[in-house]
């Protein structure tokens, strides 16, 4: 599903068949999940393929390696050219696209030494299949930002959102909703979360949830509409008011939550502020946003 014969991915230095390329059985980040990726997504336009906030996101990826100590020798420009040759090889248009920085052979717990980049890019539908999610407040919790960097892209904090999500859907749910280690509302397994009350916009704020980049550009879409938009810190009890609510993120763009715990909002997706932007958000990604079309 993610390759075929035909699949080109980058690999330190090199570009290399898919199927040809090996991973060390005795890598770090497969024993200890030490190591950092990044997702982004590039659409089809008029002009050839757009790859979204490309910049933003190998930022927060050199960002996120440094935070490792996994330092890799490129940089933001020169992975958003790569990014886009490997489109070029692969002849793709629509897809995700996967940067992954992962250690080299060490049973240490000390970072390793050796240090190996690779990105693949695959045709990956909108992540979840439906716009009307039905949601349960997980008993899992999201790690705390003590025990690690929670607002870097951590390979082994996917833990608990594996073991969130699945739980939820063992029981019939179609996502799951993490909280905080302190019982706040948090954020979804590989998503951000926003409720609305009263037209205006609520989130967490940065500290407990991975400060995604689609986040902070509903937020702004959200402000040029005119809506208010707080971040807060909210138990579950308050979602029991709220109106709607959704979740963002690059692989699931904006989706929109019709329950949680059973409880459905009140006012329908196609209504809410969440539908709104999410209408503003899947014109922009395809009419290319004017800033990193200029920047890239
Ligand atoms: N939280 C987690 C844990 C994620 O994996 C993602 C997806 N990268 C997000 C939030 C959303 O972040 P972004 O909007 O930057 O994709």
């Amino acid at each position: 599903m993610y390759y075929n014969d035909n699949t080109v991915i980058y690999l330190n230095g090199e570009w290399i068949k898919a199927r040809d390329a090996k991973a060390d059985l005795f890598s770090q980040t497969l024993h200890y999940g030490y190591g950092v990726f990044e997702g982004l997504r590039s659409y089809a336009t008029p002009d050839g393929p757009h790859i979204f906030k490309a910049r933003r996101h190998f930022k927060r990826l050199l960002e996120s390696s440094k935070k490792l100590r996994l330092n890799i020798p490129y940089t933001v420009a020169e992975l958003v050219e790569l990014s886009y040759q490997l489109l070029r090889k692969n002849n793709l248009n629509d897809t995700y696209i996967r940067p992954l920085v992962y250690g080299g052979q060490n049973m240490a717990l000390h970072p390793s030494k050796q240090v190996n980049f690779m990105m693949a890019a695959w045709e990956w539908e909108k992540y979840h299949r439906t716009e009307h999610l039905d949601v349960e407040i997980s008993d899992y919790r999201r790690p705390s930002p003590l025990s690690c960097h929670i607002d870097a892209k951590l390979v082994g904090q996917y833990t608990s959102a594996i073991l969130a999500s699945a739980a939820a859907r063992a029981k019939g749910f179609d996502e799951a909703l993490l909280l905080d280690a302190d019982g706040y509302i948090a954020q979804g397994p590989g998503a951000n979360f926003f409720y609305e009350k009263d037209e205006v916009l609520y989130t967490p704020p940065e500290g407990n949830i991975l400060p995604g980049i689609t986040r902070a550009i509903i937020m702004d879409y959200a402000r040029e509409l005119g809506y208010k938009v707080e971040e807060k810190l909210s138990k579950p009890s308050e979602l029991h008011k709220a109106d709607a609510a959704f979740f963002t993120g690059t692989a699931t763009e904006v989706a929109g939550i019709r329950s949680i715990d059973g409880k459905r909002f009140k006012v329908e997706w196609e209504d809410s502020i969440g539908y709104s932007l999410f209408l503003m958000y899947r014109q922009r990604v395809v009419n290319k946003e004017i800033q990193d079309f200029t920047l890239v």
